[in-house]
């Protein structure tokens, strides 16, 4: 198996080289044939080069099986063109998976305001739809009116309730979907299509609009299993989930589609703490996780899970979490656990 590893920019540096001592540790101790391919993208290449992406880069990635992705900046120049969305094309990864199930034991070391949404017993996966909506990029752009088209079609909406029921099947087979079709009517094709499919699979399905939807997560977050919307629906709630984690240092994330897979933290490059060694190496960590159980190795990820856990409930963490450890001490901790547990 090729994954391909790929740092980026600021913080993207410094936590992924903790994910990969853990990832290599794995290999060697298991025999695990993995070969490593770094790709250099991103903002730094775009400085020096003109182009934060080649054709050579993406032809690269698509060599390979999987990637390991740290975090990119993006700025505000029309000659930037964003890395994440031409890969999430070239690779086709219509699924955004976010997790969002707090670390056993982070409740403890937490002070407000973070430890007031960090409920224990939540366990939910928001599987949002990556690739249309109203990311279809087909705009008007006037002085007088701008207008962005929502698309939503069947096929997508077949494939992302495909995978989402499949997940929910394997979970507590309950799925929620999410929508707003009283005022758009193009969810109702979406909301129609996930309960057919949900239907065919036997998961047990509710739906909710999206306002409704945001408040009860946050009130009752315990109810739910598997969410699964529309991009911009997903990219919001996404975001507001990981509150309940307590840092966003702690988020993982998989975008995943028919023959790739990407993973990644949901954090971005962080340049204002980039350089400094105090970044969180978690949520990467975290998405190292999510990449070994999509390679089907089950009880690594879950070495590597208990691990986490044992740094979080010693407080061996991050200034963000309260600790006083770099990054670098982190992710040797971490690695040191996964070493007496495996
Ligand atoms: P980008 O432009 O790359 O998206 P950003 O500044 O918009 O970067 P993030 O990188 O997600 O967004 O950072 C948001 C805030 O969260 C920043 O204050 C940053 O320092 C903090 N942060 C993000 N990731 C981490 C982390 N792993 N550990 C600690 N703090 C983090
Ligand atoms: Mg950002």
């Amino acid at each position: 198996m090729r994954i391909a590893i790929v740092e980026g920019d600021g913080i993207g540096k410094e936590v992924m080289p903790e994910a990969v001592k853990i990832l290599d540790y794995f290999c060697e101790k298991h025999n695990f044939q993995i070969e490593k391919v770094p790709v250099e993208v991103g903002f730094g290449k775009w400085e020096k080069t003109g182009e934060a992406i080649t054709d050579a880069d993406v032809a690269t990635l698509k060599s390979c099986d999987a990637v390991l992705f740290g975090a990119i900046t993006t700025v505000n120049d029309p000659s930037y063109k964003s890395v994440v969305l031409r890969i999430r094309k070239e690779l086709d990864l219509f699924a955004n998976v976010r997790p969002i199930r707090p670390i056993l034991g982070i409740e403890k070391i937490l002070t407000p305001p973070a430890s007031c949404f960090v409920r224990s017993n939540v366990d939910m996966v928001i599987v949002r739809e990556n690739t249309e909506g109203l990311y279809s990029g087909i705009e008007e752009i006037g002085e007088e009116r701008s207008t962005t088209l929502r698309v939503i079609t069947k096929k997508a909406s077949e494939r992302i309730s495909k995978f989402a029921s499949a997940l929910a099947s394997s979970r507590k087979n309950k799925l929620t979907v999410v929508h707003k079709s009283n005022v758009m009517k193009s969810d109702k094709l979406f909301l129609d299509t996930c309960k057919k499919t949900a239907l065919l699979g036997f998961v047990e399905t509710n739906d909710m609009l999206v306002d409704a939807f945001s408040y009860d997560m946050l009130m009752r977050p315990e109810k739910y299993d598997v969410i699964v919307t529309t991009n911009l629906f997903g990219d919001i709630l996404s975001d507001t989930g990981t509150v309940m984690l307590g840092s966003i240092g702690l988020a993982p994330s998989a975008n995943i589609g028919e023959k790739y897979a990407l993973f990644e933290p949901v954090h971005g490059s962080a340049p204002d703490i980039a350089g400094k060694n105090i970044a969180n190496p978690i949520a990467m960590i975290l998405s190292l996780k999510m990449m070994l159980e999509w390679m089907k190795m089950n009880r690594e990820a879950a070495v590597l899970e208990k691990s986490i856990s044992v740094a979080v409930s010693e407080k061996k963490v991050t200034p963000d979490l309260g600790g006083n450890l770099s990054t670098q001490d982190v992710g040797k901790f971490i690695l040191e656990q996964v070493k007496i547990l495996d």
